[in-house]
């Protein structure tokens, strides 16, 4: 299972496949990118191998340079084109992809199906762009904050939303996730062989911290919104 995420000025797809790629000896069995076009998200999937998601994209044409992506390992539902992520809310204005468990993800689905939503997937991760798309009030940032603080369990969670198009948020708390800075380009990735073959510059995401990565640069805060300072971290080991 894996995460990436890109954002910058190169067609995204290629790399969040490259990504995933370098993501595989993880293990997974389903794949699946999401991409924010200026007709909305476009979204990729398929069960099995990346060679089945590559042959789905192999005559389409994308044009966009923000993405996310994943190759999942099902812990809830079967493993299918329907619960591979990413997933969308009911709109289609916000992408997820995560790695973990949302332990009370049961309790969730009831509230929000009480509140109209309705679900595609039987994965515990739907209830995740369901809540963002609850608590959107214009600030994708916000909007993950108050979902985080509603779930209970492990994840690493990368959001895109079609309202803030120059915006990828991620977070963490006990699931891996690293980000790489290149230039005028930032990458996000389970872990760091995804992200070597563009720049050896990276974050650490730890444990309590979500990262915004928007126009005006990248930041992050803890679970409230408080400031976190980080340092650079270089990779000096190949892979
Ligand atoms: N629990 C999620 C699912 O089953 C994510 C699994 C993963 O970490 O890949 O879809």
């Amino acid at each position: 299972c894996g995460i990436v995420g890109y954002i910058g000025k190169r067609q995204a797809v290629p790399v969040l496949i490259d990504g995933l790629k370098k993501l595989e000896y993880r293990g997974y069995d389903s794949a699946g990118i999401a991409v924010l076009e200026p007709e909305g998200i476009r979204l990729a999937k398929s069960v099995g191998k990346l060679a089945a998601l590559e042959e789905r994209i192999a005559n389409k044409t994308f044009d966009s340079c923000i993405g996310i992506g994943h190759t999942r390992w099902a812990t809830h539902g079967k493993p299918s084109d329907q619960n591979a992520h990413p997933h969308l809310d009911c709109k289609g204005n916000f992408a997820v992809v995560h790695n973990g468990i949302i332990e009370n993800y049961l309790e969730l689905r009831e509230w929000l199906i009480d509140r109209g939503h309705s679900f595609v997937s039987e994965t515990d991760t739907e209830v995740l762009s369901h809540l963002v798309e609850e608590y959107d009030g214009g600030d994708l940032e916000e909007a993950v904050r108050k979902t985080i603080a509603r779930i209970e369990g492990s994840f690493a969670m990368v959001v895109m939303s079609r309202n803030n198009p120059g915006c990828l948020v991620a977070a963490r708390k006990a699931s891996p996730m690293v980000v790489g800075i290149g230039e005028e380009e930032y990458f996000i990735a389970s872990d760091i062989p995804a992200i070597l073959n563009h720049t050896r510059d990276t974050y650490i995401m730890e444990d309590g911290e979500i990262v915004i990565i928007s126009d005006s640069g990248i930041r992050f805060t803890d679970f409230k919104g408080g400031h976190r300072e980080k340092i650079v971290f270089q990779v000096s080991w190949d892979p």
